[in-house]
């Protein structure tokens, strides 16, 4: 991908640790890395290209630590059950009938220009046809963490179960690693998974040195599950088939007791939990404070926008952070800044990338994205990361820069034509489902 080799962004503010939105800066990037952050009205770099912070707040870019972007063309499709229900009888025929490459990457397109406008650049995205959803992410702009999926049922692209592990690993084979892209493996979950290929999975990645996703402890069906045919729960179960480490990443984990997190914390892994989906699912509400109070690297992941309906991080820390009050009965609980820092440096850590992407500052990756703040709805302001947390939302973000390229502008993608994108998916659509009005389906 070209990126701009030099590139100033004037007059920002950046969010202090205090939430204290500071004095004006200008940025410098250079070769898509953070190069000096210095005070306002020098000269710029020659050659430079510039883009104007008008006074706005100056972000990292948010991280979304799990998504299925394919999964796009479900959105609204299916609403208002339970998550067994909404898998095995709408979601699962769906994928079987409509998901193929081509899907995969018009969808991931849709959902890579959905996810940068609402400031999230970087997202790792588990699903079949991985490489074609990345493909279309990455067309949009954004950085791709792309996880091939693993069932042990059959899937879009891998017809034979007993050929799953054989696919992942030439998914992985395949995959050219770039600046803005890494590959990874994604067990849907230990109940669509047998052990054997758990196990086997993990190997795949531990020797390709990559990270490995799965769903864990979703919904207390799961446990039935679990009790029922490994007379365990779901991460004692991952624990004794030696799954757990620092390149795994367990998402939503919404019913787990504390021992499972203890043990979870001491082989290092990583948690995404997906506040808006769990709830809209009714899920359940995943125990927040405990991970962090036991030192796990825990990320904000939308899911996708079939269980959600919208791939926003700055909504999701919102709901983060209320759904933990009402569980607790607690207002003190997980304030506003630390939903800020699980979008951000927690996102990045979860996913191996803390020295690389979720904080502002020279040497560290060039993705950023700027909110308008003068609005309505953020004035006045006393407190940035309440301000961010509690009243922003994707539709306040302007710009946004990926690796030093600015990939939206003026709220208006750069690499793609957004009506071309929208139109794809529409047709995609209206294709699959003759049938179905536009719009919620009434219920009575
Ligand atoms: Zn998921």
């Amino acid at each position: 991908m070209v990126m701009a080799d030099k590139l100033l962004i004037k007059d920002c503010r950046l969010l202090g640790e205090n939430g204290v939105c500071n004095p004006l800066r200008d940025i410098v990037v250079t070769n898509g890395a953070i190069a000096t952050i210095n005070d306002c009205g020098q000269a710029p770099p020659p050659g430079a290209d510039i883009l104007e912070g008008k006074g706005r707040l100056l972000l990292p870019g948010l991280i979304n630590t799990h998504c299925h972007s394919p999964m796009i063309l479900f959105r609204g499709l299916a609403d208002d059950l339970p998550l067994m229900t909404w898998l095995n009888e709408y979601i699962f025929p769906a994928e079987a009938r409509l998901v193929n490459a081509e899907m995969a990457y018009l969808c991931g397109r849709l959902a890579g220009v959905e996810m940068l406008l609402t400031g999230i650049t970087t997202v790792a995205d588990a699903y079949f046809h991985a490489e074609d959803a990345a493909r279309g992410l990455i067309e949009a702009g954004m950085r791709v963490v792309s996880a091939q999926g693993i069932i042990d049922f059959p899937a879009p692209g891998v017809p034979d179960p007993d050929k799953n592990i054989a696919a992942a690993a030439e998914f992985l084979s395949a995959f050219k690693p770039s600046d803005l892209a890494t590959p990874a493996i994604f067990c849907h979950s230990p109940y669509t998974c047998g052990p054997e290929t758990l196990k086997k999975a993990k190997a795949l990645a531990r020797s390709s040195g990559c990270l490995f996703f799965i769903h864990l402890a979703e919904t207390e069906a799961e446990l039935t599950i679990i009790k029922k045919e490994h007379d365990s729960s779901p991460g004692r179960y991952l624990n004794d088939l030696r799954i757990l480490d620092r390149d795994t990443v367990l998402v939503h984990c919404v019913h787990l007791d504390d021992e499972e997190i203890r043990i979870i914390a001491e082989n290092g892994a990583a948690i995404s939990i997906c506040p808006r989906s769990n709830m809209k699912l009714a899920s359940g509400i995943a125990p927040v404070d405990k991970f962090l109070d036991a030192g796990i690297r825990v990320g904000l992941g939308t899911d996708s926008a079939a269980s959600n309906n919208a791939l926003d991080i700055l909504l999701e820390m919102d709901m983060a952070a209320k759904s933990m009050k009402t569980a607790r009965d607690n207002a003190a609980i997980l304030p506003a800044r630390d939903a800020f820092a699980m979008a951000t440096t927690g996102g990045a850590d979860c996913l191996g990338l803390g020295e690389e992407i979720g904080r502002i500052e020279a040497g560290m990756r060039a993705d950023m994205i700027i909110i308008d703040t003068d609005s309505p709805s953020l004035t006045p302001q006393y407190h940035g990361h309440s301000l961010l947390t509690y009243s922003a939302c994707g539709r306040d973000v302007t710009d946004v820069i990926v690796n030093g390229r600015v990939v939206i502008k003026d709220r208006v993608p750069t690499l793609v034509n957004i009506d071309t994108v929208m139109a794809a998916v529409h047709k995609l659509s209206r294709t699959a489902f003759p049938y179905q009005p536009p719009g919620p389906r009434s219920r009575g």
